[in-house]
């Protein structure tokens, strides 16, 4: 029997990485929150890699804490190794890494969830989402999002009113966030062996498929894989390569000033021609070769026996063996994803150096799991037909604990504007990762579980990790998000590096004999024509603080501040051109179009245009430029035809 249980102003279905961030954001914006997970005991549950960030997810890091969520806070205090990736290679892709306690990692996110105002977490099952027809007079007005001016409404007829949990309770909200990750009918594979099942022994939730696709949402079969954890006393370390953390301290969080942590090893070693051999002649038993799995793998996060299929030259593969805690002999064996069965995994594990008497732990397995096509979705990551149901995360189609957060955070975000009635925040490409991350999906929709890389950013030189607290944590404050304490640090980071620009800039050099010893005398080659202490810091070999040696009135910086002004200085040509792309993209994405337009009356647009374009409904030229089977002369055919319309 159902009864109403409890009134919501938002509900997140999901306590993964996306519904945690999702949540914490909704009841720190002050609207009371309801948090639903299968498992108390498994709220941001690391059911994959004992890692953090890394190339672009590490970005995705520091843009959630600069909009005020939680990632980034939670790992700084429960990693316990930090490394500091692609240093050699310049600050566009430099990406700080770390490995999580992931038992430490969970319980201090469920703390926190659990210590937040306005937010009740809950084990229950949700079944089913209860919505009702829209209004008429509701049908028409939805605002399209900050700096976009003027954009379109999408006209739906639906909105949610609540969900149905398997006992039976039912709680109402007008906004509710589904962020249900690897669980809607959840299949778990080893070799011939499958059952219904989530993560790491958890129950799968079978029914809210059912319910979504009612209510007509279109859903697509995905896959993912892990490898087997293994334990580390059955190990022999001597036989692989140590791979410590970095000295120096690293945070992800701009709030984090952690200077000392202890930090453990990983170690890496390498499959061979013994393990591939064993792979090979058990292809036929490997359930993504044979048919067992149907679902959708994703390309950039292969399983071992895809690799021997796709590299079949390659004489061996590297593996990292890192540890999944501090208080656990689990370890989890990095690049060795796996569904094979049981006997050949095992065999295979012992062929490799280090592995040869490993004791398997915990199996390596697939899951088949249900998610959402993303293009039903509008860049605020609103369903276009269900007004006030949002989506977030894994069951976006995407893979990865950071592109999770992205997502819920500003799930959670829009959740709020739109009870609120504001514009929703929507980054642009230019702004952030997160902001290539969500248009891609709605854009360009993905039909493997996708994974954000640097190479998918074309403004990635203005979108680094360093900088990501002067890209964002201005729109967290304007959405009440960004606590007073991370807005006071913000201004004071921020006059600090224009004042410290504004010193090297003002500080003339003349070529005289005094100054060049001056220079010299702290390694800097000697000039040879009056320049400014700004132009000296554009030497690569040149740094801030043996400049202010030469020249001690430069202000004393704060080593974040001293990365901001040597990167500037720079990089200063190459940030300018790509300010300028920026500007020349941003007069497409300005020139929007209206909801009701009937790309049938656009004549000389190709059928494949015209089909991609009333498919997906974008809302700008800019969106439009980027659906695939939209070629830049249907762009331009579109905009003419939208300049007449306009005239008339
Ligand atoms: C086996 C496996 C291997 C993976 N391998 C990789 C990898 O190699 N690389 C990578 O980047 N990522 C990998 N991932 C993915 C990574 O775990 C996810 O990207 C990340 O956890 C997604 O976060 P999320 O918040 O979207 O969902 P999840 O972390 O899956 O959380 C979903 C939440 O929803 C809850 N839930 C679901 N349905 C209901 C319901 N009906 N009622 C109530 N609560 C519900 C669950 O209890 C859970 O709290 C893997 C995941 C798994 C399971």
């Amino acid at each position: 029997m159902q009864f109403v249980a409890g009134q919501y102003d938002v509900i997140v279905i999901g306590a993964g990485h996306a519904g945690v961030e999702a949540a914490l954001a909704a009841a720190r914006m002050g609207e009371k929150t309801l948090l639903a997970t299968l498992s108390m005991d498994n709220i941001a549950l690391m059911p994959c890699n004992p890692s953090v960030g890394g190339p672009a997810k590490g970005h995705l890091v520091r843009e959630v804490d600069a909009l005020g969520g939680e990632m980034g806070v939670n790992a700084d205090r429960t990693c316990i190794q930090f490394r500091m990736l692609n240093t050699g290679k310049g600050p566009a892709v430099h990406a700080l890494r770390a490995q999580a306690d992931k038992k430490l990692y969970q319980f201090t996110m469920k703390e926190t969830c659990e210590n937040t105002e306005n937010l009740d977490v809950k084990q229950i099952l949700i079944t089913d989402l209860l919505l009702e027809d829209l209004p008429a007079d509701a049908r028409k007005t939805q605002a399209g999002g900050e700096g976009s001016g003027d954009a379109p409404v999408f006209a739906p007829k639906k909105r949610v009113k609540g969900v149905v949990v398997e006992t039976g309770e039912v709680y109402l909200a007008p906004a509710i966030i589904m962020a249900t990750g690897t669980y809607l009918k959840g299949r778990i594979i080893i070799g011939e062996h499958t059952y219904s099942g989530g993560p790491n022994g958890q129950r799968p939730a079978m029914k809210f498929s059912e319910s979504l696709a009612k209510a007509g949402i279109r859903l697509m079969r995905f896959k993912t894989g892990t490898p087997a954890r293994v334990d580390a006393r059955t190990l022999d370390y001597d036989k692989m390569q140590l791979q410590p953390g970095d000295e120096e301290a690293r945070n992800f969080s701009f709030m984090s000033d952690i200077t000392t942590r202890e930090q453990v090893p990983c170690y890496l070693t390498y499959t061979n021609e013994a393990t591939h051999k064993i792979l090979r002649d058990n292809m036929d038993r490997a359930p993504m070769a044979n048919g067992i799995i149907e679902g959708v793998g994703p390309r950039y996060c292969p399983s071992i026996e895809t690799k021997i299929l796709r590299f079949p030259d390659k004489d061996r593969h590297q593996l990292f063996l890192e540890p999944e805690g501090l208080h656990t002999n689990e370890v989890y064996v990095q690049g060795m994803s796996t569904s094979m069965p049981m006997d050949v995994q095992i065999a295979f594990l012992h062929t490799i150096p280090g592995l040869e008497h490993a004791h398997v732990m915990r199996a390596g397995y697939a899951i088949e799991y249900d998610c959402i096509d993303p293009t039903q979705l509008k860049p605020s990551l609103e369903f276009k037909d269900i007004r006030g149901f949002f989506s977030a995360g894994q069951a976006n189609g995407t893979s990865g604990y950071e592109e999770a957060a992205a997502q819920g955070l500003i799930a959670g975000i829009n959740a709020v504007e739109f009870l609120r009635g504001e514009a929703p925040v929507i980054l642009r490409r230019s702004d952030a990762y997160i902001g290539v991350l969500i248009d891609d999906l709605v854009t360009k929709g993905t039909h493997e579980p996708y994974r954000m890389m640097t190479s998918r950013a074309e403004y990635r030189l203005l979108l680094r990790q360093d900088n990501a607290d002067m890209r964002l944590t201005p729109i967290g404050r304007r959405v009440d998000l960004v606590t007073d304490a991370r807005w006071d640090r913000f201004l004071q980071k921020k006059a600090a590096i224009e004042d410290a620009l504004a010193a090297l800039q003002g500080a003339t050099l003349t070529p005289s004999t005094a100054q060049n010893a001056a220079l010299e005398e702290v390694g800097i080659a000697p000039i040879h024509s009056a320049c400014t202490a700004y132009d000296l810091l554009k030497r690569t070999e040149v740094h801030y603080e043996q400049l202010r040696t030469a020249l001690p009135d430069l202000p004393a910086l704060t080593q974040e501040v001293e990365t901001q002004v040597e990167i500037q200085s720079r990089y200063e040509g190459y940030i300018k051109k790509q300010m300028e792309q920026v500007a020349r993209m941003e007069r497409l994405e300005s020139k929007r179009i209206p909801e009701n337009i009937n790309y049938a009356d656009v004549p000389s647009l190709r059928d494949e245009a015209r089909e991609k374009l009333a498919a997906i409904r974008p809302a700008s030229l800019g969106q439009a430029s980027r659906i695939s089977g939209v070629s830049p002369a249907d762009v331009s055919v579109l905009a003419v035809w939208l300049e007449q319309q306009r005239r008339r």
